[in-house]
């Protein structure tokens, strides 16, 4: 079998899911699982309405709640016909009060918790899902929608929740196998999960590609494919840089490094269940389907170019630590990342020197009380704003000289840390947000003007 995932802009609208349904009847024989993401924006829409209510703002989250109905409404019936809208018309509309109730719930009480944002940001999964399934049916592919709920099993870190693989593994071998064999399409809807006792969790932003990963390695599937709006994965930010180019095959390893570091094409944790089960996971394009896109695998052609993509991470904080009154002593870095990890706030980057220790961050709210923290045991400064630009390659590990290169082709801009990861595949330096633009064109002109035809398009 194999996973088919569809992103928010490959079922936005009524056309985007006939083309998704189009994609999936050309697969057939492989038996494929499809999971959807929310209709485009729907989850920034969500998270307003979440917002709106929780600051008291009644009429706005409603009203906000309301234009998704209508939106989801006219797509399921532009799709469906008025026949068939009819019959999962009760059943859309009793998801909608559901949500409404939530929200007025959220007003009353005038308090946000993680686990009602989670139950509420989850929901554009779980109608797109409901409309996917109806539409495909319709076309004549038998599916049948599951709620991903019942399947995918997470701890209770709201927003952000970890899959249980075990009990999620053996759900799936549950409820999917057994539709499967009867030649059904299961139609799931990505990003969500459950706890063991039932409370609906998310796998964090852009998390549909990792359910697609978690369902694929949780049955063994032969392929895992994330369909989306670009050709593939490129050699940087198509959106970014009008040059870049498609990269034919990516190893797992410079591919998840790229997803860490930005790509966002790719969720970063999507790899890590494919590298357990070695499954090949492929990008490819809902709006150009003939296009063969990029392939991940274990192993991939040797490039002649030295970096396989340029990646950037923006809303990067930095935080400098420098301890003052002694050099650092034994246990003095112990400490300060030990703050770190009582905020649950992972760490990207480091550079230390005899007394100081600079760190990057996701620009988060908890950083604030971590500079508070970390002021207990040295001076602390930190400074959002910034801007991780990644390079990846596994060819950096044979190349002499190669930083001066990068450093070279970047010019006149102020860079503020330098790091060449112990995983030798890949060197990254901080900038400012505002630069990278221009950073990433300029690296863009020196490293990939000409390209290996074996690995780029
Ligand atoms: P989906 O909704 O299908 O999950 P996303 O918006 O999450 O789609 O990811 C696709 C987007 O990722 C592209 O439109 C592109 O702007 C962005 N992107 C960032 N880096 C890359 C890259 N290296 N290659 C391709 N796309 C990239
Ligand atoms: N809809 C979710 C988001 O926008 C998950 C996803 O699309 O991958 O973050
Ligand atoms: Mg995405």
């Amino acid at each position: 079998m194999i996973v088919m995932k569809f992103g928010g802009t490959s079922v936005q609208d009524a056309k985007a899911i006939d083309c998704a349904a189009a994609i999936v009847r050309k697969r057939l024989h492989e038996r494929p699982v499809v999971v959807v993401s929310a209709l485009a924006k729907i989850t920034d829409q969500l998270l307003a309405m979440a917002a709106a209510a929780s600051a008291g703002n009644r009429e706005k989250a409603l009203e906000l709640s309301r234009a998704a109905r209508e939106r989801h409404y006219n797509t399921a019936s532009d799709l469906l016909g008025t026949h068939a809208f009819e019959q999962i018309a009760p059943e859309l509309e009793a998801d909608f009060n559901g949500l409404d109730e939530l929200l007025r719930g959220v007003v009353a009480v005038g308090e946000l918790t993680l686990r009602t944002t989670d139950s509420i940001a989850g929901f554009g999964e779980r109608v797109s899902s409901k409309i996917a399934a109806a539409a495909f049916s319709q076309r004549g592919i038998e599916s049948a929608h599951v709620d991903s709920r019942r399947c995918v099993v997470t701890d209770e870190t709201f927003g952000k929740a970890v899959p249980h693989f075990e009990d999620t593994d053996a759900r799936l071998s549950e409820v999917i196998r057994p539709l499967l064999d009867r030649g059904r399409v299961p139609v799931m809807g990505g990003f969500i999960g459950a706890t063991r006792d039932g409370i609906s969790t998310t796998l964090g932003r852009g998390g549909s590609d990792f359910s697609a990963a978690i369902v694929g390695a949780g049955l063994n599937a032969t392929r895992i494919e994330i369909w989306t709006d670009v050709d593939g994965m490129m050699t940087t930010d198509p959106n970014l840089c009008r040059q870049a180019r498609r990269i034919k095959t990516i190893s797992f390893e410079e591919a998840a490094e790229l997803a860490y570091f930005g790509a966002k094409v790719l969720h970063p944790a999507t790899l890590l269940p494919a590298i357990r089960k070695n499954i090949p996971v492929l990008i490819l394009n809902s709006r150009n389907a003939g296009c063969e896109g990029t392939r991940i695998t274990a192993s991939s052609p040797k490039s002649r170019n030295v970096f396989m993509a340029i990646a950037a991470k923006k809303r990067i904080t930095v935080i400098d630590v420098v301890a003052t009154r002694m050099l650092m002593a034994h246990g003095f870095l112990k400490s300060i990342f030990d703050v770190f990890a009582y905020h649950r706030c992972p760490v990207d980057m480091v550079s230390t020197s005899e007394v100081s220790v600079s760190v990057t961050v996701d620009s988060n709210e908890s950083i604030a009380a971590i500079a508070a923290d970390l002021a207990k045991l040295a001076d602390v400064k930190y400074e959002g704003r910034k801007a991780i630009v990644c390079l990846v390659g596994e060819n950096i590990r044979s190349t002499p000289g190669i930083a001066a290169k990068v450093f070279g082709a970047i010019g006149d801009v102020n860079i503020r840390m330098i790091s060449q990861g112990a995983s030798e595949i890949n060197i990254s330096f901080v900038i400012d947000e505002s630069d990278v633009p221009i950073v990433v064109s300029r690296l863009h002109d020196v490293f990939f003007s000409e390209v290996d035809p074996e690995v780029f398009a």
